[in-house]
């Protein structure tokens, strides 16, 4: 069934709750189908927390990690009081797990909103940046800020992944959602990222789509989408959106994806009401492991296990409580014997996708990966806390400003412009952002004159938070403010 004289090292993390159930049901599955694993059993999580190591992953599992290169992992508490960090971001973050890979299709017997609309596609979100990379800071008492941070290199790693997936799995269509329309700078950074890489696979439909549109189709019309990559947030969202599409998250797999590094989980989390009972459904993290198996290059060990999982799925006999009546459910024991069992049966409804071996996509690992030929300073952006007026604090900065290089030219609440006097009707916050610009014909400002304005400004108020205002290459690199 599997090339038994390779063995592979993977390091497994039970984590919490039901992992542990999960784990050995799936550990027991692989080795029944003849895979050889040597597994080296690592601790993260809620057992990390509660040793004072606020990360929830301890040095042996990273240095595991690092040399296994490949990790199954059962879900990880954040337990309140211990840690401010979850060890799942801790993870992702260490390893640069960049691609967070997340199928979703339909599974024959299983009661589903959509049952019987063949559903069958992939998330593929970006993982490690955007707001997810959690730089916030309070910026006044009551005015909270998240930097959402896009690169393209960020942006570019995960989009080849989508697209490279998608010939491995023989799909004919990408969508890229994002929110371009809004967020012209960061998520128009992945729809114009995706435009162009999109070029590369000719032999592949690519189309752009709003994600507040995409989460529309996908419960209208589910079954035109074959791979979606998006950014962080909106992927996190649309992912659990498509589990429960076809059954929720405790049939949901998934994989992280870095360069050195793939890491799989389920997608739904340690359970604890149904913790030490044997009676949690291991499929979610079977499927994972399935995809595992695959990243192994065991892709026939990993469809006979998916084959064997789906048939006694939908053969109904043997089903964990949450997929059955549970006065008459099995227990995860019995569910995976079953599923030893049934190696070698298909559903007749059900037919596997042909699977070939995933083209990592390398994308060049230097930190300037954008470069430009020219750039400039056109002016800055000095966030001020105050309690006064827009009018008041427009006059207050113009005439600090008096015979200053930079001269005020607007300033903005939230995001739309209230000085000079605008008809917004703005419910002003303490938080106010004052556009400085050059005088006169000059175009360019100096961070020598910055500086100046700045401690001038600094004279009568709170300034919270600098931006320069940059041109690349004589393009704008900043959005324009509502009303502006
Ligand atoms: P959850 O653990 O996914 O569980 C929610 C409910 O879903 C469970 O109570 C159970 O429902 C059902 N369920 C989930 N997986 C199941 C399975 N395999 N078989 C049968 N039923 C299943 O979500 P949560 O309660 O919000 O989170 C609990 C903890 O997990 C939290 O500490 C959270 O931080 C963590 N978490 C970790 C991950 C991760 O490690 N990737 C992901 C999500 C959450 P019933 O109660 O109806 O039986």
């Amino acid at each position: 069934m599997s090339h038994a004289s390779v063995t592979h090292n993977v390091t497994v993390m039970p984590g919490d709750g039901v992992g542990s159930e999960c784990v050995a049901a799936v550990r027991r599955i692989i080795a029944a189908a003849g895979v050889s694993i040597a597994w080296e059993e690592c601790e993260a999580g809620g057992v990390v927390f509660r040793k004072g190591i606020s990360s929830g992953v301890p040095r042996e599992t990273i240095d595991s990690i690092a040399r296994t290169r490949v990790a199954l992992k059962g879900p990880l508490e954040t337990p309140v009081g211990y840690g401010e960090r979850s060890a799942n971001v801790t993870l992702r973050k260490l390893f640069e797990l960049y691609g967070n890979i997340r199928p979703t299709r339909e599974l024959p017997g299983v009661q589903a909103p959509f049952a019987g609309r063949q559903v069958d596609f992939v998330v593929v979100r970006e993982n490690v940046e955007d707001l997810y990379a959690g730089i916030e800071h309070m910026q006044t008492p009551g005015v909270a800020q998240c930097l959402k941070l896009m690169s393209r290199k960020g942006c570019e790693k995960v989009i080849r992944l989508a697209f490279e997936m998608a010939r491995a799995e023989g799909r004919h269509r990408v969508h890229c959602a994002t929110k371009s329309n809004i967020m012209k700078l960061t998520e128009g950074l992945m729809k114009r990222t995706f435009e162009e890489v999109a070029r590369e696979y000719p032999d592949l439909q690519s189309e752009h789509i709003i994600i507040d549109n995409c989460a529309h189709q996908m419960v209208r019309y589910p079954e035109q989408f074959d791979v979606i990559v998006t950014s962080n947030l909106n992927g996190d969202i649309i992912s659990d959106l498509a589990a429960g599409l076809v059954g929720g998250l405790g049939l949901a797999p998934s994989a992280n994806i870095g360069n050195d590094v793939a890491m799989f989980e389920a997608v739904h989390g340690s359970a604890p009401t149904i913790a030490g009972k044997n009676i949690v459904n291991p499929t979610a993290l079977l499927l994972s492991a399935v995809m595992m198996l695959r990243h192994l290059g065991e892709f026939e060990a990993a469809a006979t296990i998916e084959n064997s999982v789906i048939f006694t799925i939908e053969l109904g006999k043997t089903l964990t409580p949450d997929l059955t009546d549970p006065d008459h459910a099995a227990s995860t024991t019995q569910f995976t014997d079953k599923v030893i069992e049934h190696f070698g049966r298909k559903s007749d409804h059900w037919k596997a996708r042909h699977y070939h071996a995933l083209n990592p996509p390398r994308v060049s690992p230097r930190s300037d990966y954008v470069q430009v030929k020219s750039r400039s300073i056109a002016g800055v952006d000095i966030f001020v806390e105050s309690p006064l007026d827009a009018g008041a604090l427009g006059e207050s900065v113009t005439a600090l400003l008096a015979d200053s290089p930079l001269r005020l030219t607007s300033i903005s609440n939230r995001g739309a412009v209230v000085y000079p006097s605008s008809d917004a009707r703005v419910d002003c916050v303490d938080h106010w952002r004052c556009r400085l610009m050059p005088r006169g014909n000059t175009r360019e400002a100096t961070d020598a004159q910055i500086a100046e304005a700045l401690a001038r400004i600094a004279t009568k108020h709170a300034w919270v938070h600098i931006e320069k205002l940059q041109a690349f290459d004589g393009v704008n690199a900043w959005a324009a403010d509502a009303g502006e």
